[in-house]
């Protein structure tokens, strides 16, 4: 079988996080009694004049500049004209045209498999409308909620030819969008309830040639996962088709996570002619530079910048910094705890270990002073207790030999639930680490007397069983002895 070359183009819609839609003042929301959020402007009824919402409008210029676009100073919004019932105008509006988009020619940077960075460039960063939905009632039929029609919706598209090659490319480009949307606060990347959307067009061709295969679109992507697994399965499907001899269809095909396998939706055999023309209600758009300038100011330090220079500058793992940019306030929390002196490489443990258990079992958030409690229209989240200045003081703890970890652990379970500061629970329950040379010599001493076999076994030659004993002694202290201490008591004893 001949080896094949996968390309990937991805076309993302985000909806904004604006209070209310594109064009009128409804609110925008998730889920609630069909066609409770409409007016007569999203519904198009006659007479009804739009108004732009201009929030929509900078949320699209910021992704437009955080992704290093060129910015359209002069933009219009096109009717896109079809027919569908979801679209109640019988059009939607949108932006067409080669640089007419409020951002063209941009770039994405996502990690590569080397450690280093890839580059993806974006074709055009652009603002339409939503269009409803239409659900299939209980009773049999079909009705149609109008709530989602008009909410602001960004439309990113990468350019062409696609430099995307591999499913695991795909879903890091996902990841790395996503997070960039919500670092830029405007959307709140849930693709399960489809405030982000993803459909992927895969085309394949055979090693060495230059001319790309015909691509297939898949929809009904709604995790990162069946978004890669979806171009793993394409790739396969289309090889077997073009080796046993016949030719990939130009289709949108549909995605089903049940059987992990994509099926035919509909044919595009030619480009549907939308009649696309300047809308003659929205006066076009101009943006002064300094205008522009000004949005480019707001821009914060994107996440795949932020854990490389976690990487170089504090010396974590890829891992660990991945998972500390992961979420914008929780890479806060940890910028907070360094300010405040802790040491990034312990501060990043304890983080990324027991804290985040214990938020996760929870469902607690830990958020450091100033911090907003998350973007998004769902219910917040419970504010942890625990601060970074908790996290320092426990950092120092263990640092300056006062309590050892096991002691630590307890101690942050202990603040987790009462928000007491480790260093004042550690007075009040006199729980300092046991450095005291002759208390360590004694319960050595009588470990070793407790515990002949072991002792037989390790002077026989098994020198692992030294954790064992070490292990008694920190038993009858408590966890309080310092280890270090008693491991080099316990090997001085056993005789050396
Ligand atoms: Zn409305």
């Amino acid at each position: 079988m001949a080896r094949y070359l996968t390309s990937v183009g991805m076309e993302v819609h985000a909806e904004l996080l604006t209070r209310s839609k594109m064009f009128c003042r409804c609110e925008v929301g998730f889920g609630g009694e069909p066609n409770t959020r409409v007016c007569p402007v999203c519904l198009g009824l006659p007479g009804a004049l739009p108004v732009p919402n201009r929030v929509a409008i900078e949320m699209v210029l910021r992704t437009a500049l955080a992704l290093n676009c060129q910015i359209a100073y002069d933009s219009v919004f096109h009717r896109k004209n079809y027919f569908y019932p979801d679209l109640p105008k019988g059009f939607q509006v949108s932006q067409y045209g080669e640089t007419n988009p409020l951002g063209y020619y941009g770039t994405l940077d996502i990690p590569a498999a080397d450690g280093g960075t890839k580059t993806v460039r974006i074709r055009r960063v652009h603002l339409e409308e939503d269009t409803g939905k239409l659900m299939h009632l209980p009773g049999g039929g079909s009705g149609v909620d109008y709530n989602r029609a008009g909410v602001p919706l960004m439309e990113i598209v990468t350019d062409f030819p696609p430099d995307i090659t591999t499913p695991d490319e795909a879903r890091d480009y996902l990841q790395q969008l996503r997070l960039v949307l919500l670092y830029l606060g405007v959307c709140d990347g849930k693709m399960e309830q489809g405030s982000m959307r993803c459909e992927p067009n895969i085309s394949i061709r055979p090693e060495g040639s230059e001319t790309y295969g015909t691509k297939t679109e898949l929809k009904n992507l709604n995790s990162f996962r069946s978004v890669q697994m979806g171009v793993e399965y394409e790739t396969e499907r289309q090889s077997q088709v073009i080796e046993s001899g016949g030719r990939v269809v130009q289709e949108t095909r549909g995605w089903n996570e049940s059987t992990q396998s994509s099926f035919a939706m509909r044919t595009k055999e030619s480009e549907q002619d939308y009649r696309y023309f300047p809308c003659p209600d929205l006066v076009p758009m101009h943006f002064e530079e300094a205008s522009i300038e000004r949005l480019r100011a707001t821009i914060p330090e994107l996440p795949l910048a932020k854990q490389r220079r976690y990487q170089g500058e504090f010396g974590l793992s890829e891992y660990d910094a991945g998972v500390l940019v992961g979420d914008q306030s929780w890479a806060g929390f940890f910028e907070e705890a360094v300010g405040q002196g802790g040491d990034p490489k312990a501060v990043c443990n304890w983080m990324n270990g027991d804290l985040l258990r214990l938020l996760n079992e929870t469902g607690q958030v830990a958020l450091a002073g100033g911090q907003a409690v998350a973007h998004g229209h769902g219910t917040p989240a419970t504010v942890s207790k625990v601060t970074p200045a908790h996290i320092v003081d426990l950092v120092r703890l263990v640092g300056s030999g006062q309590i050892n970890s096991k002691t630590a652990k307890t101690l942050l379970d202990d603040a987790f639930s009462s928000g007491d500061m480790p260093s004042r629970l550690v007075e009040a329950k006199g729980l300092t680490q046991i450095s005291d040379d002759g208390f360590i010599k004694e319960t050595v001493a009588q470990v070793i007397a407790e515990n002949p076999g072991p002792v037989e076994q390790y002077k026989s030659g098994k020198q692992g069983v030294i954790g064992f004993l070490v292990g008694q002694v920190m038993k009858s202290s408590q966890g309080r002895a310092n280890p270090t201490m008693v491991q080099d008591e316990m090997r001085r004893q056993l005789g050396e």
